[in-house]
């Protein structure tokens, strides 16, 4: 019994070109597989909105949110039009969805509050009317298609905007939920990116979580393959919006690519790979728009010679907070003690780094977190009774992170990284690891991040790798943690 999982990101399925794309790739794959299954998420830039619409409530701007509310009215509709005419049904669904956004979005103004469930609500629409566009695509081509709603299947926390899966009783719900279909030759086409509490609310699985859901399903079905299509080639080298001469990596560990991911690679929602490897399931990453190129294949295995260079990536826009330590407290205590209550918060934590011979730790968060990471770790740590102060925010600064097979327990990449930068007039201003050895986190100003991605990238993904083992081993004067 052969099953694949595939996912259709929104940029596979922005448009009636790339949405009809999408159903040819599925239905080119009949035959080949016993079982598949579809996921989709919203048409690209649909959640967007969805999300503008929820903040301008919030802000009381009734006429700007149904505003939004109209424009992406007329968006799907004119989808439909053009490409379901007839389907008098998917006219009333997105009828009733955008009455929906209407609603909640009133409510958030009267109330002048938005919840983390209404939030989650918001974003799950696009997802929502999605799963019907496609799975009618799928039946017009004749084959046996059924939308499906993943809130049925994924049970998650109530952590709303980040919720993680209740294992257990997920598995339950997909097997008892899919198996008939899959067995009635049927293709679901299930939403990516929402899941349910037990008790029905909905919630989402994290901005870019679709990746995520086609992994938990595969994992729960025992699924032979992965297929994640999308709008580039595969993971490349750096990011190809950034780095015009990024290179496809034909191959490339779960390790890799999760910290690649992690730092800012949009390419793949970081949670992916856990199901994925869990269950050894190998993903491949393709392009929707050139079908014929083989992608990317994520397992346990690399094609990365140790201590290379595989990719890099970038977050443009961090702070850092800063925590002094009283004498004798235990450095490596407090780090997990925060790093666990910011992972509680959904709140990630991109890099940590020390400072002051120990004395002093330093967390990376995105700017747009700052605020409640400091008080979150504010309400978990300080203690001005036995003199702590309170956390510190510093200036802003761009995250670089060079990932590549056990980068970081290689003495000499680093400094010939740094000699790199130097040399392009970029300093250092931090290095730390990203919580694996296959990472190495940078810290330079924010103006400078894309130029030092570039020059990385030149210097050591294009021209080589090679370290010369001469160089004084960089990390020997730089701790770091
Ligand atoms: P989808 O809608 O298919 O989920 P995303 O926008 O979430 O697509 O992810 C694809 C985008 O990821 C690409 O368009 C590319 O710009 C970006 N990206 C960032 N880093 C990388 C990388 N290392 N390799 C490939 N793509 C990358
Ligand atoms: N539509 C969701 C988002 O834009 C989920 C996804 O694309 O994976 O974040
Ligand atoms: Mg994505």
């Amino acid at each position: 019994m052969r099953t694949l999982v595939m996912k259709f990101g929104g940029t596979s399925l922005g448009s009636e070109y790339a949405l009809n794309r999408a159903g040819d790739i599925v239905s080119g794959q009949i035959g080949e597989w016993n079982q598949i299954i579809v996921v989709a998420s919203a048409m690209q830039g649909v959640t967007d909105m969805l999300l503008a619409c929820a903040e301008r409530a919030l802000a009381g701007d009734q006429e700007q949110f149904q505003s939004i509310a109209g424009e992406l009215h007329h968006k799907l509709t004119s989808t439909a039009g053009k490409m379901f005419a007839g389907e008098a049904q998917l006219g009333k669904l997105i009828e009733t969805r955008i009455a929906e956004l209407n609603h909640i979005c009133q409510r958030i103004q009267d109330q002048g509050a938005a919840s983390p469930g209404n939030l989650a609500q918001i974003a799950a629409l696009g997802e929502r009317i999605n799963i019907h566009f496609f799975s009618t695509i799928l039946r017009n081509r004749g084959l046996s298609s059924e939308p499906v709603d993943a809130a049925n299947l994924i049970i998650t926390d109530g952590c709303f905007q980040s919720a993680t899966p209740i294992k257990e009783l997920t598995d339950t719900r997909i097997k008892e939920y899919l198996s008939p279909l899959l067995a009635g030759g049927t293709i679901p086409v299930i939403t990516g990116f929402i899941g349910a509490t037990l008790s029905g609310e909905t919630t989402t699985l994290g901005r870019g979580g679709s990746d995520y859901t086609a992994a938990i399903l595969a994992e729960s079905l025992g699924a032979d393959e992965i297929w994640i299509w999308t709008d580039v080639d595969g993971v490349m080298t750096a990011d190809p919006a950034l780095v015009p001469n990024a290179r496809l990596i034909p191959e490339i560990s779960y390790s890799e690519v999760f910290q690649l991911a992690y730092s800012g690679a949009a390419v793949l929602h970081p949670k992916t790979m856990l199901p994925a490897r869990e269950a050894n399931i190998p993903l491949y990453v393709k392009n929707t728009f050139n079908s014929k190129c083989v992608g990317t294949r994520v397992s346990h295995c690399s094609s990365s010679v140790r201590h290379t260079i595989s990719a890099v990536t970038g977050h443009f826009d961090i702070k850092t907070i800063t925590l002094k330590l009283k004498p004798g407290e235990d450095l490596y205590h407090i780090k997990s003690l925060i790093l666990a209550v910011l992972k509680n918060q959904g709140i990630p934590a991109l890099a940590v780094f020390q400072a002051e011979h120990n004395r002093s730790i330093c967390f990376a968060v995105p700017t747009n977190n700052v605020e409640q990471a400091i008080q979150t770790i504010r309400e978990s740590w300080t203690d001005k009774s036995s003199g702590r102060t309170s956390p510190q925010e510093n200036g802003d600064l761009s995250l670089i992170t060079i990932v590549g097979r056990e980068i970081y327990l290689s003495p000499h990449v680093l400094s010939e990284v740094s000699k790199t930068l130097n040399n392009a007039g970029i300093e250092i201003k931090r290095i730390g690891n990203g919580n694996s050895p296959d990472a190495v986190v940078l810290a330079v100003e924010p103006r400078l991040g894309q130029k030092a991605i570039q020059q990385i990238h030149d210097r050591f993904v294009l021209n080589g790798n090679s370290p010369t083992s001469q160089m004084e081993p960089f990390l020997r004067h730089q701790p770091a943690i």
